[in-house]
């Protein structure tokens, strides 16, 4: 492809993406596609010769499109948002084109320039105290764009490890990093993202759990006791990931109350707002970061809710010294002469290169302005209001938790399986597009308003098919006596004992070492058809995460389903305990293939000979070659039919 070709096929590419994203309506939101679907369609082989542009173009409408689930859609009601808009793709379409590496100032200075500028400007929309602006002259702060929250709270992480292992070498000279770091201890809610799960297994630290209250925010107290616990135990605190809109309904955390424990027992505070961030651009809004001044660094995701595509994530950090304590490595071919006078970007972050993601971020604020994406926000949250309301007015159901922002948590009243069955009636017509989160105990459907062109009318709409997918399901229900009623919800078990939780809570070491995990009946038939299921959960890499404790010794069942919570109404059925079967296959199963799971359980069932077992009260504990207590696997009880 020339210049010509590619002015013309870029204008092609602009035009069917504007069609595209002004049809997205007519669109199902959510796939009718089995896992494999593609590659029948696509060649074996890659192409020997350079194929025609046409070729290519169309097998777009052909092979793509057919398997894409439309995040843009206003029916698109899933996890968060990730919108895009018209600034953001020609910001970053420059920035394809131009294509820089800015890890140092040097290897393209606007590029770290603007980025700094940008930062600050984004700050102060956002109210966050002036330690954490570059322009600042007190202190070492400032802002980067980060690829995504996750990466954000490695590196704070990882940051606040050195420090760490510093302040206790400063006291104790003789201990090594190692030994340090092997008694350092991290907190978060068990609200947190699973991310920061993830950065404590990178980092090498152990990581506390720390209940949440009954609005699912964590408060001082409840870390207090945590820390409390912990240096009698020998534990060092240093790092307390703090949220602000947590994942499963948007709760949180009292960063007032954290910040003034953490201040006195030196812990740093990472603030977590990738969501919720974006609604701090209206002051409305900021009562949420109260306390935020006494936080060492603070995160969210332009690429959520502010329009700015993925990847951005925007991090402000108090001390950059900090950064570059934990990264600096300096080689010489990197070195120039302003060095230490300008900003070099790679010591804020661990890849080396770095892509221009200011200048789309830049596009976006200067386009639509602070009060631009105000209006946005407002009409966001709008609409979850409406939303709520809709559903306050119908009596069949609840709203299980607070909503904040543009989410809102809701159920049918009564069993988990109810809300569980409804969530798959309205998924599987791909009309609008759900998932689900468990609070303490309760299965619940998360919505969340998502695209910016999101009206009254569509929200009636989703709410119209909300409706009828209630009555489908509950008006067989409703003549019946109470046992009727009980028996009827056995059978729902049968059909709807899988759910695809999102996992929101980091209580999931089966989901972190990439195993699996499954419910089934000893009954053979319908061991097939779990396999079956999970196998394609595992192309899709969608888990089931069911949780083990890590550091429990004790292989009990019923801490373990616990933390399960849409399938506790069933476990916590003795009866039906003992027809359950949970398997968490050992991180070491490579489950990448479909079938492979199949083969993984038929293995697991064989080596028990479940077959000679004719008997009750079968027990099995299967677990990796290594550590026994990482990944339990429990089979209790089962009783053959
Ligand atoms: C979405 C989300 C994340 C993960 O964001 P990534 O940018 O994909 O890493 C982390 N924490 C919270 C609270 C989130 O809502």
């Amino acid at each position: 492809m020339d210049a010509e070709e590619f002015r013309q096929r870029g204008k092609e590419m602009v035009d069917y993406i504007a069609d595209y994203l002004t049809n997205i309506r007519t669109r199902r939101v959510f796939p009718d596609v089995k896992p494999g679907y593609m590659r029948p369609m696509i060649a074996e082989e890659a192409p020997e010769h350079g194929e025609q542009w046409d070729d290519i173009f169309k097998d777009i409408d052909r092979v793509i499109m057919p398997g894409i689930t439309h995040w843009q859609s206003p029916y698109m009601h899933a996890y968060f948002p990730a919108l895009n808009s018209y600034p953001s793709l020609l910001g970053d379409m420059l920035a394809n084109g131009l294509n820089q590496l800015g890890f140092t100032w040097a290897s393209s200075p606007a590029c770290t320039e603007l980025e700094a500028v940008v930062m600050d400007w984004l700050a102060k929309m956002i109210g966050l105290p002036n330690d954490f602006l570059h322009s600042h002259a007190d202190t070492t702060g400032g802002g980067v764009i980060q690829t995504t929250a996750s990466e954000a709270t490695l590196v704070a992480l990882l940051a606040a490890r050195k420090e760490g292992i510093r302040r206790v070498q400063a006291q104790f000279p003789y201990l090594s990093p190692a030994e340090i770091n092997g008694r350092l201890v991290a907190y978060c809610s068990d609200q947190a993202h699973s991310s920061v799960e993830k950065a404590c297994l990178i980092g090498l630290v152990k990581l506390n759990l720390v209940p949440s209250d009954e609005k699912l925010r964590l408060r001082g107290n409840a870390l207090r006791q945590a820390i409390a616990n912990d240096k009698e135990n020998g534990l060092i605190p240093f790092y307390l990931c703090a949220t602000l809109g947590t994942t499963g309904v948007c709760a949180f955390d009292n960063l007032v109350e954290l910040g003034s424990i953490c201040e006195r027992e030196n812990i740093w505070i990472h603030v977590d707002a990738a969501y919720a961030g974006s609604a701090f651009i209206c002051p409305e809004f900021r009562h949420f970061m109260n306390g935020v001044e006494l936080t060492q660094s603070f995160a969210f995701n332009p690429s959520k809710w502010m329009m700015v595509h993925f990847d951005c994530t925007a991090m402000w950090v108090k001390s950059s010294a900090a950064l570059h304590r934990a990264f600096n490595v300096d080689p010489l071919y990197l070195q120039h002469e302003n060095a230490g006078v300008a900003i070099d970007y790679m010591h804020w972050q661990v890849p080396l290169s770095r892509r221009f993601r200011a200048l789309k971020l830049w596009f976006v604020i200067r386009s639509f302005g602070v009060e631009g994406l105000q209006k946005h926000i407002r009409n966001s949250v709008q609409m979850g209001k409406l939303f709520e309301s809709l559903v306050k007015s119908d009596a069949r159901f609840e709203i299980p938790a607070e909503r904040h922002l543009g989410l809102i948590a809701f159920r049918l009243k009564g069993e988990n399986e109810l809300t569980e069955q409804l969530l798959k009636d309205i998924n599987s017509g791909g009309q609008i597009h759900c998932v689900p989160a468990s609070i303490k105990g309760k299965y619940i459907i998360r919505f969340t308003v998502t695209a910016s062109s999101t009206n009254a009318d569509d929200i009636n709409r989703d709410w119209n098919i909300i409706q009828q997918s209630a009555s489908k399901i509950l008006h067989p229900l409703d003549n019946l006596t109470p046992q009727e009623r009980r028996n009827k919800m056995k059978n729902l078990h049968d059909d709807f004992r899988m759910s695809l939780v999102l996992s929101n809570t980091p209580h999931s070491p089966c989901l972190i070492n990439g195993s699996f995990a499954a419910i089934f009946s000893p009954n053979t038939r319908r061991i097939y058809a779990m396999t079956h299921e999970l196998s394609q959960r595992a192309l899709k890499n969608s888990l089931l995460p069911i949780s083990t404790r890590r550091r429990s010794r004790n292989f009990s069942v019923q801490p373990t389903l616990n933390k399960h919570l849409s399938i506790d109404g069933w476990l916590d059925n003795n009866e039906q305990q003992n027809k359950c079967l949970v398997i968490s296959a050992p991180s070491s199963a490579s489950i990448s293939r479909q079938g492979s799971l199949d083969s993984r359980i038929e293995e697991i069932l064989d080596n028990n000979s479940m077959d000679n077992h004719n008997k009750t009260n079968y027990e099995v504990l299967l677990t990796s070659s290594n550590d026994p207590t990482e990944h339990q696997i429990i089979v209790p009880k089962i009783v053959k039919e």
